[in-house]
């Protein structure tokens, strides 16, 4: 027998109306949204990579009320958003033009007022880290991959500015310990692209050192997020460092393909077995699910990317298959990713691979980010709502003088 939720439906009622929202959701990212003048206006120029700028939106009619979705740009696509008379609506395109529903713009969340403190050397916060809702602390320490400088870049890869500024050390342990003390930050996500002469070690550990003397801390809630070292005894020294995670992205898991896609990885991190085999030493040093390796899904057969995500998981790495979109300026730019029934049921797929694997929501959250809609699936298999939704992910609250 079925039981009911606490908005007075049975709980397969919720499960196949979050599972319509998600499709939807996946939909409308895979697809993108065609946004006339008027709307683009009100969104605002474009951030990198994108041919518009991104915003929330709510619906405030129709079947989808009270979820957000987001606005991928996109001229193409059979989705459009339109303004008229002050009135913003949502239409799929086709032989006939049809609406969807009224929608509502979100506005954006005001800047955190600590966002706008001041670094000792005199450079505003938000210039240095962001912070998500839930409390996760992003740093993209520079703009820089020297892989493009190289021209040996990741194919479905744009980032990468030649010369770009790098933030120092200093500058990002001192924002994320004053965010971490202030009760605010609650996991920092460190990454970028290559640096020269791969000096990323170099620089996670000046950026560990920092934290740990600002806030006592010999271990704190950090990922950092590196390419795989060719010496393998470097792991330990991230850990050392007191990184509580570690996140090293293969991309792709074919050999052939990977070598292709991935020239740069390829050349400079010892192949793809060495890749492999840095995920299982940093299990051996950072511990079960506190490991992850995304692959980019809809480059290659959904069969080898289930593979990958067996092979991981089965060894305490947590995996992911974010869905491809061809970014202006990579390689794959004009490309097409897959349809949105392959992106779902590969989601599902490695949902039920947690499951099986015998993974929680919370060792899913470890590593950031987490592994996106096939974790959103993992809580509608399990179960796991709060208020009618999904249970939001909260991080532990932060403890000075141990980690949480
Ligand atoms: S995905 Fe590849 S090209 Fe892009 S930043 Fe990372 S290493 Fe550089």
């Amino acid at each position: 027998m079925a039981n009911n939720n606490e908005n007075g439906g049975t709980n397969e009622e919720l499960k196949a109306k979050l599972y319509k929202e998600l499709e939807f959701k996946l939909d409308l990212t895979i697809h993108g949204i065609n946004v006339d003048t008027e709307t683009a206006g009100i969104l605002g120029p474009a951030s990198s990579g994108q041919r518009g700028q991104e915003r929330q939106f709510v619906f405030t009619d129709g079947e989808f009320l009270g979820v957000s979705f987001g606005v991928r740009p996109d001229q193409n696509s059979a989705y459009g958003i339109e303004t008229d008379d002050g009135k913003t609506a949502l239409y799929r395109y086709g032989k006939n033009k049809t609406l969807i529903g009224d929608v509502e713009l979100k506005k954006r969340t005001p800047r955190p007022e600590i966002l706008n403190r001041l670094t000792s050397d005199g450079v505003p916060f938000h210039t240095i880290a962001s912070i998500g809702e839930d409390g996760r602390v992003h740093v993209n320490y520079s703009q820089q991959c020297v892989l493009k400088d190289k021209g040996e870049d990741c194919y479905f890869c744009n980032y990468g500015i030649r010369n770009a500024t790098i933030k120092t050390p200093k500058q990002v342990g001192e924002v994320f310990s004053e965010l971490y003390l202030a009760g605010v930050g609650k996991h920092l996500n460190l990454t970028s692209g290559f640096m020269q002469e791969r000096r990323e070690l170099e620089y996670y550990l000046d950026v560990g050192e920092e934290i740990r003397n600002r806030t006592g801390l010999k271990e704190f809630r950090a990922t950092a997020v590196i390419g795989a070292p060719v010496d393998l005894s470097q792991i330990e020294k991230y850990k050392e460092a007191g990184f509580f995670s570690i996140r090293m992205n293969i991309e792709i898991w074919d050999k052939n393909i990977w070598k292709a896609f991935c020239p740069g990885k390829h050349n400079h991190c010892g192949g793809w077995d060495n890749w492999v085999n840095a995920l299982e030493r940093a299990v051996e040093v950072f511990g079960r699910a506190k490991v992850a390796s995304n692959i980019v899904g809809g480059l290659e057969s959904k069969k080898t990317i289930l593979e990958g995500v067996e092979y991981k998981l089965s060894r305490g790495i947590l995996a992911s298959a974010g869905s491809f979109h061809p970014m202006i300026d990579s390689y794959l730019e004009g490309h097409r990713t897959p349809e949105t029934d392959w992106h779902f049921d590969l989601q599902k797929k490695i949902a039920a691979l947690y499951r099986k694997h015998g993974y929680t929501f919370e060792q899913l959250h470890n590593v950031s980010p987490s592994g996106g809609l096939a974790v959103s699936i993992f809580q509608i298999e399990n179960g796991d709502f709060e208020d009618g939704k999904l249970r939001p992910w909260r991080y532990p609250e932060p403890k000075i003088g141990s980690i949480a």
